[in-house]
């Protein structure tokens, strides 16, 4: 390692990393990788959408997933916490689908197969490695590197892909970090076995469940397992003065959708709390960096959007750093045409979430209507289409309106969002209006 500069170092073996470091190995670029965990090591972020599905193939992935047993799931179900049943939706059905499923994964084993995917590919990985500093001049990138066995030494490199996930260490150099104060949520989650759910494919659907101030997830991981949690401002949390594992319970039982599900249940991990505040950077790329994944942004986990949008920066990444390393002249408008894609795919989600803390949204969604296919559109949308389809952008627009609108003019029946059990004199779910 000592003496050679590297084409590119990437920061972080996560989905982001790895997919970078595969993709350059294999147009047989100088690349290395320093992750600071050693894998397999716990992550959150279980759902992926089916729109990864092609960079997987790309990838080479399928086949070792089958061998990892992960599970395929072809669709969600959204329910309102009032009602007794929910909307499900199959990405078979969604406007443009290139696939009709996508996997439900246990992200220690996931990354890890993605990371050593990276190494078998060329890629020279150093796992228990964290880089502690970056600086960069005109032709190079220096990154401080400290193993967690032996000594602190510098690699040097000329680009540099920053997929740190959530630590954005060059975001936090130049202070590129933009938080979004409405979006201060935290997750409070655990894994159970024994979870009911439905036969054959209803089985593998991610179920949310969104109530008043919160909403769940039920992720099926395995035909034994679930992820299970619940998001919620982080305020509501903090006011509780509860312990993550009472909180998690009491919230649970207070919502059958989730609860009744959950009557010959064990929770076989424990019980884990993530900040998932939802932050932009105001640039992705500069001279010699680049930002992928969660090092360029996140945006609230509620679609699921995290995995899918690191793989397809660090594709991206991939890709334009290829081209670059031979025709450093094109790096300027490579550059810019990676921050518009991602920045396009970043404002979808965070608009989409936007209108999703709305009591409005699962008004309208629970209340499908064939008019104009709308249906179809916000199906795409849930499994990672964020490609500049009219036929998808034009109905999304609709959407939207009848969710502004449903604000003013009851056009889909109003929902309480609370449990029957809880509502005073029993009144019915569509109360309210
Ligand atoms: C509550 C919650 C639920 C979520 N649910 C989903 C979901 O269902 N589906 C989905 O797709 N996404 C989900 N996400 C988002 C998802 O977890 C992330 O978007 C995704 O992991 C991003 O991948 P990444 O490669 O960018 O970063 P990461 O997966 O975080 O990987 C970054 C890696 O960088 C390493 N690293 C950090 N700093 C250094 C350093 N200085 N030196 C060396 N290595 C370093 C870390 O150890 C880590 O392994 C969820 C997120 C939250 C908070």
């Amino acid at each position: 390692m000592s003496g050679k500069t590297y084409d590119v170092a990437i920061v972080g073996g996560g989905p982001a990393g790895s997919t970078a470091a595969t993709l350059l190995a294999r147009a047989g670029r100088d690349v290395v990788v320093f992750e600071r965990e050693k894998f397999p090591r716990f992550h959150i972020g279980e759902s992926l959408l089916p729109f990864s599905m092609k960079a997987f193939t790309r990838l080479g992935l399928h086949e070792k997933f089958r061998r990892a047993g992960f599970m395929e799931k072809f669709g969600g179900e959204m329910c309102g916490a009032c009602s007794d049943e929910g909307v499900k939706f199959y990405f078979e059905d969604g406007f443009g689908a290139q696939t009709d499923r996508s996997y439900q994964v246990t992200r220690s084993e996931f990354d890890k197969i993605l990371l050593d995917h990276a190494r078998e590919n060329g890629a020279e990985v150093h796992e228990e490695s964290s880089v502690d500093e970056i600086a960069f001049t005109a032709d190079e990138v220096t990154l401080q590197v400290r193993p967690k066995s032996g000594p602190a030494h510098q690699v040097t490199a000329r680009y540099v892909i920053d997929a740190s996930g959530r630590n954005s260490i060059v975001a936090n150099k130049f202070k590129l970090k933009k938080s979004y104060a409405h979006l201060q949520k935290v997750s409070i989650f655990a894994h159970y076995d024994g979870v009911e759910r439905e036969p054959g494919r209803d089985g593998t659907l991610t179920r949310m469940v969104r109530a008043i101030d919160r909403w769940f997830w039920m992720i099926p991981l395995t035909p034994e397992r679930m992820s299970i949690g619940v998001v919620l401002d982080a305020a509501v949390f903090r006011n509780a003065k509860l312990s993550p594992e009472e909180f998690l319970e009491q919230a649970i039982a207070e919502q059958p959708l989730v609860a009744d599900r959950m009557t010959a249940a064990s929770r076989v991990s424990p019980v884990h709390v993530a900040a998932d505040f939802s932050y932009r950077n105001r640039q992705l790329t500069g001279d010699r960096w680049m930002l992928a994944g969660d090092a360029a942004g996140f945006i609230d986990p509620v679609f699921s959007s995290g995995v899918f949008l690191a793989v397809l920066a660090g594709e991206q990444c991939a890709d334009i750093l290829d081209i670059v390393l031979d025709q450093p002249r094109k790096a300027r408008r490579l550059f810019r045409g990676y921050e518009r894609t991602l920045n396009r795919a970043m404002d979808i989600y965070l608009r989409f979430v936007d209108a999703w803390y709305t009591k409005e949204f699962i008004e309208v969604f629970l209340n499908p209507q064939d008019f104009l296919q709308i249906p179809p559109a916000v199906n795409a949308v849930l499994g990672g289409n964020i490609g500049t389809s009219f036929a998808v952008r034009w109905r999304m627009e609709i959407f939207y309106l009848l969710v502004r609108l449903q604000k003013w003019l009851p056009l889909s029946p109003r929902l309480t969002l609370i449990p029957k059990a809880q509502r005073v004199n029993n009144e019915p779910a569509g109360a309210l209006t």
